[in-house]
């Protein structure tokens, strides 16, 4: 009885050391290659943790903010045939649940509605993004019959389903941005990496469940980036179409791009981006929608604080408006923007498409034609029709 006893209190222990050693590890800032844990290895060796000279090494990094921990596996510049990844894939959480959808403000995010068809190049139009561009059906994107969180009949997707790349600790410069006053400017120089340093494991290609998806081969790179936007921007009375490229740019350091992939289609519901809302095209790094966490800064009435700027010189603000209710294209006009109290005209980020901007209320800045790309951003093999 007493043995007994004895036991289950050392088990008792040992669950706590354990149980501590999680915690820490959890409040880490961790470094892939530091943190090396083998899962297999039995928990009574030392701390738990076990440098692997084996080839492939399963790395638990927990993430920072709202996405669950990941298990992330990594392939070493070995021999390993690449179906022992996969076998221990199944681990790997490609999910994410970010508090906007927890709430029963906004949009529901398990039937957003697809964008595909709110696409014009005709007029602005409330709910709409108002395009330069036509769509282009050949132009890089996902493969439409793997995209299972999108229901094609209903016309709408599902955020909590879809698919997101796993974070990485390591790998990216560090991101900058900077903003200064000059006269009636507002400069502001990026190099276009984020700043809060949050970033997937770009390139997607470890991840073959995410590259049957979408094989953008892109990989993140380091661009300075200056932009000069006026920083009183009027309103004109028509409204002006958006292109491709960057449309704006975050207080994060990462620039925007409207909602619409290189086809014309919803973005945000088709292309795989990482756990922190970014994907690059080729090398540039940029959100097609608000990333939760850059909405981290409140007004007094809890009504959301800028979170970048949009090429005509209008902040954009975060999801929430008056009395910090979660927005939706309801109560937005038809450049996804409006105008109360004293903040002046500005646009705001919604969960639901086009996201950020549906036009421009001022005169976009040159900045814009000098980053867009003829033909829409390279981010995948052309499509592949079922
Ligand atoms: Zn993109
Ligand atoms: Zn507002």
């Amino acid at each position: 009885m007493r043995l007994a006893k004895n036991i289950s209190i050392k088990m008792l222990a040992a669950i706590i050391v354990v149980s501590l050693f999680i915690a820490c590890e959890t409040k880490e800032d961790s470094d892939t290659t530091a943190e090396i844990v083998n899962p297999i290895t039995p928990i009574s060796t030392s701390v738990g943790r076990t440098l692997e000279p084996t080839s492939i090494t399963a790395t638990y990094k927990p993430a920072k903010t709202s996405p669950t921990p990941v298990l992330d596996v990594k392939r070493s510049p070995s021999t390993v045939p690449i179906t022992a990844m996969v076998n221990l894939s199944p681990e790997i959480k490609f999910t994410i649940n970010p508090n906007l959808c927890k709430d029963n403000q906004g949009p529901d995010c398990t039937e957003l509605r697809l964008g595909d068809d709110y696409f014009t190049t005709s007029f602005p139009e409330i709910g709409y993004l108002y395009s330069c561009n036509d769509k282009n059906p050949n132009a890089p994107g996902s493969i439409e019959s793997e995209l299972t969180w999108i229901d094609f009949a209903d016309k709408t997707w599902n955020l909590l389903q879809k698919l997101w790349l796993p974070e990485t600790a390591s790998g990216f410069d560090q991101g900058s941005y900077a903003e200064a006053s000059l006269g009636q400017i507002r400069e502001i120089t990026t190099n276009n990496l984020p700043v809060d340093g949050k970033i997937g494991d770009w390139p997607m290609t470890s991840y073959p469940t995410l590259t049957k998806i979408d094989g953008n081969p892109g990989i993140p790179a380091s661009q300075k980036s200056s932009l000069s936007y006026p920083s009183n921007p009027e309103e004109e009375t028509t409204p002006t179409c958006v292109s491709f490229g960057s449309i704006g740019v975050t207080k994060n350091g990462v620039v925007i791009y409207h909602a619409a992939d290189g086809r014309g289609e919803d973005a945000v519901a088709r292309e795989i981006v990482d756990v922190f809302g970014g994907h690059p095209a080729g090398s540039n790094y940029h959100y097609h929608f608000i990333p939760e966490r850059l909405d981290n800064d409140s007004l007094g009435d809890g009504h959301s604080g800028i979170v970048g700027y949009i090429n005509d010189g209008f902040p954009i603000y975060g999801y929430k408006g008056k009395d910090g209710i979660e927005m939706s294209n309801d109560g937005l006009d038809l450049c996804h923007g409006h105008d109360h109290g004293s903040l002046g005209y500005h646009y705001h980020a919604t969960i639901e498409y086009p996201y950020t901007v549906g036009c421009y209320k001022g005169t976009p800045s040159s900045a814009e034609a000098n980053q867009v790309q003829p033909g829409g951003p390279p981010e995948g093999p052309p499509r592949r029709r079922p």
